[in-house]
């Protein structure tokens, strides 16, 4: 399957749902791949793999708290070099609870960013001293991510949205260290590592449930990240540029391939 269909699927799916249009019609699909997805997603009960669509019964799925990428490390080169998966998604979500306990330890273990509090009026009132020695060092890998975003929050006052970007924070991070790995399968157009949001709580936008591609292969500016998408959906054979589906590809890159920026 092309990269492109592929790319196109994650941004269609649950539109017919979401806006009670069906999208997927122009869409073509070549089942003849045993597998063609390796999902890194958070474990998160919030994050179920419908997010990905009926079809997408033959995806690899990873999943672990914080989508970390050092966690299971051989369990995604099992996929990426075994069953050659040509995309690996990295999924991050709003409202991450992985997320939300290492900016908490942020918070509290650092002086110089503890006025950020205020932003966190929810957050700072969870107890987690019940969670276990094991939980929390798998979690406060996290902070290495967050303490790179955390700057920013003093510009986003609204809590959702500011754990919304924290979790884009780490969707980089954590491509940035695939990277590190794979950069020359990517080089070779072997592999494209897409990072992703599943917006459930609407930090995004006004429509909560979309699933929105946020970094590819570590480009994160939003007019190179929308332009790279395109490019690598018009690269699909046959794809018509003058046919019906264009219009609703483009109003889908719009929409969904997009950044919140500070
Ligand atoms: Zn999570």
């Amino acid at each position: 399957m092309d990269v492109g269909n592929i790319l196109l699927h994650l941004l269609a799916h649950k539109e017919a749902s979401v806006k009670n249009t069906e999208v997927t019609k122009f869409l073509s699909c070549d089942t003849h791949q045993t597998s063609f997805l390796t999902l890194l997603a958070c474990a998160d009960f919030w994050v179920q793999d419908e997010i990905l669509g009926d079809i997408f019964n033959k995806v690899f799925i990873i999943r672990n708290v914080g989508n970390q990428f050092a966690v299971n490390r051989g369990s995604i080169e099992y996929s990426l070099f075994v069953l050659k998966t040509p995309v690996m998604l990295v999924l991050g979500h709003t409202d991450c609870g992985a997320i939300k306990f290492a900016t908490h330890a942020c918070i509290t273990q650092s002086k110089e960013i503890v006025n950020l509090a205020k932003s966190f009026d929810h957050l700072m009132k969870t107890d987690y001293s019940l969670l276990s020695r094991e939980v929390k060092l798998e979690m406060l890998s996290l902070a290495i991510p967050l303490e790179r975003g955390i700057p920013d929050l003093k510009k986003i006052q609204n809590e959702t949205k500011v754990l919304a970007y924290l979790s884009q924070t780490n969707v980089d991070y954590q491509i940035e260290k695939a990277l590190k790995y794979y950069s020359d399968r990517v080089k070779e157009n072997k592999l494209t590592i897409v990072g992703g949001i599943y917006d459930f709580a609407g930090a995004y936008s006004s429509q909560p449930g979309r699933m929105l591609i946020t970094n590819i292969n570590g480009v994160v500016n939003p007019t190179d990240l929308q332009n790279n998408v395109r490019d690598i959906i018009k690269r699909i054979s046959n794809f018509d540029e003058k046919g019906e589906g264009y219009k609703i590809v483009g109003e889908l890159i719009n929409e969904k391939v997009t950044r919140m920026i500070v």
